[in-house]
């Protein structure tokens, strides 16, 4: 690859949950019911995520791995509106190509279901092959980094790196509870959510029983035009972490991690935290697209609202009745 190329690509890929965080958007971007993800040593020696999403026939397959190519975007207007699909960059599979040996095998969900594999090692992309799968799509990502020893190095120990990758995938299992969503490590299972739609049940697979039963449900319609609806679990003042890892805010179902979001949940429970405690959160916003913009940051987890006060009200009103509501 260019040396440009590469040092792009670190700006996107710029360690392996990066590269879990994209395909696993993928993944959901093609309307997948199952995402398995696994993961060998700290992620460079082998991240495959497995879908039984649409698929791509093998001409698209050829012009996915192109660089700013997206089926995604289809016009100026989808730009505006904010959040929508996932990803629209059609910058991932290319940067990820760039700075590994990667394999992708896919075959259509719609018409005729003829798999392909395509090859791209360090950037040079090789010839699509006819291959065997049922429809949907495997992404395996090896030697990251091979060609570029400076992030190598900058990588922390295998627990560390495949901590961020659980949260990861965590999250998203979480915002996607109509998915099912497997994480392995090194051959063994990290967890694995149903994929029924009910979220009580991912938080169950993603964070164990002792969590799931200390969860108080949210669901509210407030009477701001800035917010449609505000839905999740919230914890019980007792059940809390020393760390904000727990907060997973979401709007349209995306993960955001924004001050906007995680503040007014805390205040809404009007001190009963001990200082320095957080609870576990799984709360979405849904709101009117055009009311938010999601492209202030280049890695997409923060926003800029229409009415920001107005949010931070809903939430805290939303949050505060639903522990109102179960005496706490
Ligand atoms: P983006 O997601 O921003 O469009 P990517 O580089 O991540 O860009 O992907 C390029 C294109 O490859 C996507 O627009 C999509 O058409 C196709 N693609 C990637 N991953 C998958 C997948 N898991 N299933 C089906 N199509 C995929
Ligand atoms: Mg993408």
């Amino acid at each position: 690859a260019a040396t440009v190329d590469r040092i792009a690509a670190g700006e996107v890929v710029e360690r392996p949950a990066s590269v879990v965080k994209e395909l696993v958007e993928n993944s959901l971007d093609a309307d997948a019911d199952e995402v398995r993800v696994s993961v060998a040593g700290d992620g460079t020696d082998e991240i495959v995520v497995r879908d039984d999403g649409v698929g791509m026939r093998a001409r698209d397959l050829e012009v996915a791995v192109e660089q700013h190519t997206t089926s995604k975007l289809r016009d100026a207007e989808d730009l505006e509106s904010g959040i929508g699909t996932l990803g629209f960059r059609g910058e991932a599979l290319h940067t990820i190509g760039a700075v590994s040996k990667t394999t992708i095998t896919t075959t259509p969900r719609a018409g005729e279901r003829r798999g392909a594999e395509l090859t791209i090692e360090g950037g040079a992309v090789g010839e699509v092959e006819p291959a065997g799968r049922p429809p949907g799509t495997t992404v395996a990502v090896r030697d990251l980094f091979y060609n570029t020893p400076a992030r190598r190095e900058f990588l922390k120990t295998p627990a560390t790196e495949f901590a961020r990758v659980n949260r990861i995938v965590s999250r998203y299992a979480l915002a996607n509870p109509g998915v099912a969503v497997r994480l392995t490590h090194d051959d063994r299972e990290t967890f694995s959510t149903p994929g029924r739609g009910d979220v009580l049940e991912a938080i169950l697979a993603v964070y164990g029983r002792d969590v799931a039963e200390a969860m108080v449900r949210v669901d509210a319609t407030p009477e701001t035009d800035a917010v449609d609806r505000i839905t999740g679990y919230v914890s019980h003042p007792e059940t809390t972490r020393s760390t904000r890892e727990y907060l997973a805010t979401f709007v349209n179902g995306r993960y955001v991690s924004d001050r906007a979001l995680r503040e007014p949940v805390i205040e809404a429970y009007g001190g009963q935290l001990a200082s320095d405690r957080f609870p576990f959160v799984v709360l979405d916003v849904t709101l009117d697209p055009s009311r938010v913009d999601a492209n202030v940051h280049p890695r997409k987890t923060e926003v800029r609202f229409d009415d920001e006060s107005a949010v931070r009200d809903a939430i805290e009103t939303a949050v505060r009745d639903a522990l109102l509501d179960e005496g706490i």
